[in-house]
């Protein structure tokens, strides 16, 4: 028998990647702006954004801290400005977001640069390997929901694909995607990588209404001034982000029906360095309907951090997925990266 593995990838999956938290995500910004070599484009770009932020934030908080380390969750903040704006509470205008999201698309576009610098390709080798027994055990039939706008997995599922010419089949996003270079329609694929959140890989053409897949690896950039539409020539604004609020009631990804089917469906759930953060409840309760649907006993696994090794404190964070099972959950409390390395070995 075939089982339907479903793996849920959250912020705590890219993290010793070199990718922020939510609670992290100012501070990184913050770093990176200051950092003191020279000052590539795209380290202007997190710089300028950065302030422009940190204006409009200190407009509305008085009391914001100096240190960006003791800034809020990002999450939690973008919800809180959104709650109020949608209120009428706050004046707060569409471009002022987007300078918000901007900051996003440029710390995370340096992230992945600076994983490459520093040494990266042997992390992201051991995350390859994952993948690639993933896809290779043909007694399970593996899809992905991840929350990041990262694209680690997106590249490390195209490589090992592309590596192991498994029917070179790109994976399936479960939204009509186009390569970016020539326009061309991407043939759906065989492994289903939902991304609910957006991705910097992925950008839309607000013209066209229609989404592009950037294809290089490594290449995250789609940049507002080089990169026009293939179809219609408009300049093709940033990747397609979802701002991080609760409800994420914005123009969005998010295809619930296919998140609660394959939820619904699966036998086993492994879930990555995601605690179901009260801040994106959307996805937490996307996920329960799902769960609630699903009459097998599913089988949880956990790959979690905790700096003491607490299984039970880890516990503790997941007790309510126990409504859903009579299995007994497993827990590996180390970290992505370390239990990459033992399952690797
Ligand atoms: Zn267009």
């Amino acid at each position: 028998m075939v089982n339907n593995h479903l793996y849920i990838f959250g912020a705590g999956s890219s993290k010793d990647f070199g990718f922020p938290l939510g609670n992290e995500f100012f501070e990184k910004a913050h770093i990176l702006s200051a950092s003191p070599q020279e000052k590539t484009k795209s380290i202007r770009h997190i710089e300028r954004n950065l302030k422009a932020v940190e204006k409009i934030l200190r407009s509305i908080f008085h009391n914001l801290p100096d240190e960006h380390e003791h800034w809020p969750n990002f999450e939690e903040l973008f919800s809180l400005l959104h709650a109020l704006k949608s209120k009428g509470e706050l004046n707060i205008t569409e471009n002022d977001i987007k300078k918000f999201v901007a900051l996003i698309f440029h710390t995370l576009s340096a992230c992945h640069f600076m994983f490459l610098d520093v040494n990266g390709i042997k992390k992201f080798s051991y995350y390859k390997d994952f993948i690639s027994n993933i896809l290779k055990n043909a007694k399970e039939n593996p899809s992905f929901i991840n929350l990041n706008y990262d694209y680690l997995l997106d590249a490390a599922i195209e490589e090992v694909v592309n590596d192991n010419s498994l029917n070179a089949i790109p994976q399936n996003y479960k939204i009509d995607l186009y390569n970016v270079s020539n326009c061309e329609k991407i043939t759906q694929g065989r492994y289903i990588l939902i991304k609910p959140h957006g991705s910097l890989k992925i950008a839309k053409c607000n013209k066209c209404e229609i989404f592009f897949y950037v294809r290089d690896t490594f290449v995250p950039r789609i940049d507002n001034k080089r990169t026009p539409c293939p179809k219609c020539n408009e300049s093709i604004t940033y990747s397609h982000l979802i701002p991080p609020t609760y409800f994420k009631n914005v123009p969005t990804l998010i295809d619930a029906h296919e998140i609660i089917k394959l939820v619904s469906n699966a036998h086993k759930i492994t879930i990555i360095g995601y605690s179901f953060p009260p801040y994106d409840i959307e996805m937490k309760y996307l996920i329960f309907r799902g769960l609630f649907k699903n009459k097998k006993d599913v089988l949880f696994k956990i790959i979690d951090f905790d700096e003491d090794n607490d299984v039970e404190k880890v516990r503790n964070k997941y007790k309510f997925l126990q409504l859903f099972t009579r299995k007994k959950m497993l827990f590996n409390t180390e970290g992505f990266l370390m239990y990459l390395k033992h399952v690797n070995s």
